[in-house]
């Protein structure tokens, strides 16, 4: 019979798991079971709706046989099983879950360490065999087939009898070596072992035929019997008390389920009771998925309804802001048959959803309270997705999430929340400041920071796009509203300062005129500033659009045209006003207008015009 190559990508995981210097090879014990179990949920969730499915759920079962004399170990379960064709699709090529987990660990260069920190499925059979059968018979065929491989130079499939519907996979496992033992696969005590450690959760008993022994009836003679015991308690995870857990057992089961290489950063297990009872077991990733920023990615919680899964990622149960949280949910109280459509309108996921909402919310701000350094590793892994959700749905969550947010203190040269930045307020400081930029450095280097400094007051500084959105909806913060170091409405300036500013400004009403001609409609006014203590010129806006704003709604493909109500403000005390101020030439005062226009541009960090014609300005006043 010929034999069959398997996939590339395949090949290279398999020639991974055969070489395998991995110290814990046991791993493939919970593979093979995880695998076998969701073979029976399969069949079990048809049996639900499909009545040729002649099954109860106790019919169910996994089967562990260690035949020492073969030096054979069997994994059967009485699942789904597959036809011929899903045994090359399947076992031929990556599936689909290992492989997402495979590539992004790829990614990370570090082969070897990847191995067993989380579902590489079932090719990691072949760290521990020589020889690797699956035999299956799929429901609903009449014969079953036998998919084998001794590794690396590929497989084959024949056909072949088997008597019931599911699958067995039998290894042969290596001979042992000087630095591995192999053979304890095939003790009791070590089977036993290895799945009260890994898949005590299944939720279908793990049957193995054990040797007892009893007193003989009528004697004080002991003998040996056979009988079928369960190896795993069956109880899932999230249904057992938060005292008996380890965090080990929190974080490895993770790892297993989310197909996961790091522990979480935080896990979050929780049950209520009451009109709705529900358990969930909800974690926060250390950091994105891979995907988490593109199109493709859904978010959701696992949906069980009495240990049972009925939905894999259900939408309905995370909102947008939190969706990068992780986790399942398990309630009694929802109906098994329930549609997708259905759900959406379910009262009662309305209701989980809500408390599961608040929750995520009260643990990251316990988090918060507790470890700062933890929350703040946390927060620059999501900070972004929790701003947008509190700008999403004209911010209907914003009064909701805005004590997560935090926002570098110019001040305090780190993060800070905003009740932070308010009860650090100076006596006389009546606004919250904030300035906008690339980075941190660039928004404090903005001239208009500098008189805000001077007085001593803190400046928040906002260096994602989102930022500014979310002030704008937020407008304040306990009765302090937000200012823009940028904006019209600064108003920082003494009443003595104002003044003779407003004086000066006047006075040089001409001059001011003269300039703001020259820039030919690129500024709504030039006026002088209060705001500047050693730079020349700044960009600042009348109206709600900042300067800043429109960077950001300009780079959005669906905006196009908003425009911020552009001001250049001049420091009337810098020695260039009093240039300016002597000049009677009006192609100079043009040429002046223009420099100073787009060296003010070029300090908010916004394109010039005409590079070219910048360019050759300064030559001319170079060669002057
Ligand atoms: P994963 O379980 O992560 O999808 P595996 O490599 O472990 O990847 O398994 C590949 C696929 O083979 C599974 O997705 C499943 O469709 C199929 N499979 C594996 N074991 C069984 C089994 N015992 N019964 C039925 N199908 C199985």
């Amino acid at each position: 019979m010929a034999k069959k190559q398997f996939k590339a990508e395949s090949k290279r995981l398999l020639d991974l798991m055969v070489n395998s210097i991995y110290t814990h090879k046991e791993i493939f014990l919970r593979e093979l079971i995880s695998n076998a179990s969701d073979a029976i949920d399969k069949l079990y969730f048809r049996s639900l709706t499909d009545d040729s499915v002649n099954m109860k759920r106790d019919d169910f079962f996994i089967r562990i046989l260690a035949d020492k004399d073969t030096r054979t170990l069997t994994v059967s379960d009485n699942g789904c099983g597959m036809t011929p064709e899903e045994l090359e699709a399947n076992l031929g090529t990556i599936a689909k879950s290992g492989t997402r987990a495979f590539k992004a660990a790829n990614e990370l260069g570090d082969d070897i360490d990847i191995i067993g920190q989380f579902g590489v499925g079932f090719y990691s059979a072949f760290m521990v065999s020589s020889d690797v059968k699956v035999l299956s018979r799929a429901f609903g065929a009449e014969k079953g087939a036998v998919w084998e491989s001794t590794g690396e130079d590929g497989y084959t499939i024949r056909e072949c009898d088997k008597e019931s519907v599911g699958t067995d996979v039998v290894l042969t496992l290596k001979a042992d070596t000087d630095d591995e033992n192999y053979s304890r696969f095939l003790d009791e005590y070590t089977i036993r072992e290895l799945v009260k450690k890994y898949s005590d959760y299944i939720r279908f008993p793990i049957k193995m035929l054990v040797e007892k022994s009893r007193k003989k009836d009528g004697s004080d003679e002991y003998e040996t019997y056979f009988e079928d015991d369960t190896l795993n308690s069956m109880i899932p995870l999230w249904r057992r008390n938060k005292s008996d857990i380890t965090a080990e057992e929190y974080n490895g089961f993770y790892k297993d389920k989310f197909y996961d290489f790091e522990d979480p950063l935080l896990v979050i297990h929780t049950k209520a009771e009451g009109a709705v009872s529900y358990n969930a077991l909800l974690f926060v990733p250390q950091r994105p998925p891979y995907d988490f920023y593109s199109k493709e990615f859904k978010r959701g919680l696992q949906l069980y309804s009495n240990g049972v899964m009925i939905m894999d990622k259900c939408e309905e149960l995370l909102p947008d802001c939190f969706g990068f949280v992780r986790g399942l949910v398990d309630s009694a109280d929802l109906s098994l048959n329930i549609s997708r459509e259905m759900l959406q309108h379910d009262r009662q996921l309305k209701v989980i959803a809500s408390n599961i909402k608040k929750k995520i919310k009260a643990e990251l701000e316990k988090l918060l309270a507790d470890d700062r350094e933890k929350y703040e590793k946390f927060f620059k892994a999501f900070g972004l997705p929790i701003k947008y959700g509190m700008y999403a749905g004209y911010g209907v969550d914003k009064d909701f999430l805005k004590d997560l947010v935090l926002f570098y203190s110019a001040k305090q040269s780190k993060l800070i929340t905003l009740k932070e930045y308010v009860d650090a307020m100076e006596e006389n400081q009546t606004d919250i400041y904030y300035a906008c930029g690339d980075t941190i450095e660039k928004s404090l280097r903005l001239p208009q920071t500098e008189l805000v400094r001077d007085k001593g007051y803190d400046i928040l500084c906002m260096t994602d796009d989102v930022d500014e959105f979310v002030i704008k909806l937020l407008e304040g913060y306990e009765g302090k509203p937000f200012k823009s170091v940028a904006g019209s409405d600064l108003d920082i300036a003494s009443e003595d300062e104002k003044k003779a500013v407003a004086e000066k400004q006047e006075s040089s009403k001409a001059i001011l005129d003269k300039l703001k001609d020259a820039l030919d409609g690129k500024v709504k006014e030039v006026r002088l500033s209060s705001r500047l203590k050693t730079s020349p010129v700044c960009l600042t806006s009348d109206g709600v659009i900042t300067v800043e704003m429109e960077k950001v709604l300009n780079a959005m493909p669906m905006e196009n045209g908003a425009r911020a109500e552009r001001v250049l403000e001049i420091n009337p005390s810098h020695p260039v006003f009093e240039t300016i101020s002597a000049l009677d030439d009006d192609e100079k005062i043009k040429l002046y207008a223009k420099l100073l226009y787009n060296q003010a541009l070029l300090i908010e960090g916004l394109p010039i015009d005409d590079p070219v014609e910048f360019s050759n300005n300064i030559c001319l006043l170079m060669t002057k």
